[in-house]
């Protein structure tokens, strides 16, 4: 009997970010093939018994292949076992939940996809950087600060950080200052920014300031990482920061 494969997204770190449905599959699967960015203290919620394959995959660094990852999926689900792949944030945000699932379909393996908390949703509600609302900001976009080689996707930074209120960049750790000089030079060098670092967990850090003096202070930071750029960064300390933070978060 074939089993099936579920590409689940985990959420950004914090584990009570996954979705019910995200959990739940993780509860019933025989296999769990996991990333570096995906929430690890959810793992201690499968069965016992269950397998977890550490997938690796860190920039410049992979563990396995893309390619020895489609295969795994494939093969495991073949064998009859119902196989989660988890991911971090969404599976269908820069997360190649979509190469996984056109190879399974390939091979004509069940797969399913469940959505996750995006990065950059969880950095801006625990940061306190609202992304998009009336007071501030009407349009938001989301691109990477590095693209795929061989990709035919295209991002002119300037161009996108021009047209939209609130620019969010991830992949970028390794050239925070980059990004920032070039949103400084679409907008200012006095537009409010932040670098979130490991958005949702305990280690999450937040650096904020006019984006030109912020590209000299961090002209490259630890990953993960992502920039967010745009007047409502100022909403962290106008509220947030002021706030009697609730004993439960
Ligand atoms: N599928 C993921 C994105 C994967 S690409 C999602 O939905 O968010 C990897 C990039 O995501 C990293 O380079 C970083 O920019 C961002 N990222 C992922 N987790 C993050 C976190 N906890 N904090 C900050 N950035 C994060």
């Amino acid at each position: 009997m074939t089993g099936w494969v579920a590409i689940v997204g985990g959420g950004p770190g914090d584990p009570g970010l996954i979705t019910v449905k995200g959990l739940q599959l993780i509860r019933m699967a025989d296999v769990i093939v996991y990333d570096r960015l995906a929430p690890k203290e959810i793992l201690a919620e499968a069965k016992p018994g269950a397998e977890l394959i550490y997938a690796g995959k860190e920039r410049g660094r992979h563990y396995m292949t893309q390619d020895e990852i489609n295969k795994l999926l494939a093969e495991k689900a073949g064998e009859g076992n119902i196989v989660v792949r988890l991911k971090g944030g969404d599976p269908f945000t820069f997360g190649r939940g979509e190469e996984e699932c056109a190879y399974l379909i390939e091979h004509g393996i069940p797969c399913t996809v469940v959505p996750g908390v995006p990065s950059y949703v969880g950095a801006a509600a625990y940061a306190g950087i609202p992304l998009a609302g009336r007071w501030y900001a009407s349009s938001f976009a989301v691109v990477t600060g590095t693209r795929a080689p061989g990709s035919p996707g295209r991002v002119n930074l300037y161009t996108v950080a021009s047209a939209v209120d609130t620019v969010v960049v991830l992949m970028a750790a390794h050239r925070v200052g980059e990004v920032l000089k070039e949103i400084a030079r679409a907008r200012g060098p006095g537009i409010p920014a932040a670098i979130v670092v490991s958005a949702t967990t305990a280690d999450q850090k937040v650096y904020t300031g006019p984006a030109s003096e912020l590209a000299e202070r961090y002209p490259s930071v630890e990953s993960p990482a992502l920039v967010i750029a745009g007047p409502q960064v100022e909403w962290r300390e106008k509220y947030w920061l002021r706030r009697p933070a609730p004993p439960y978060y």
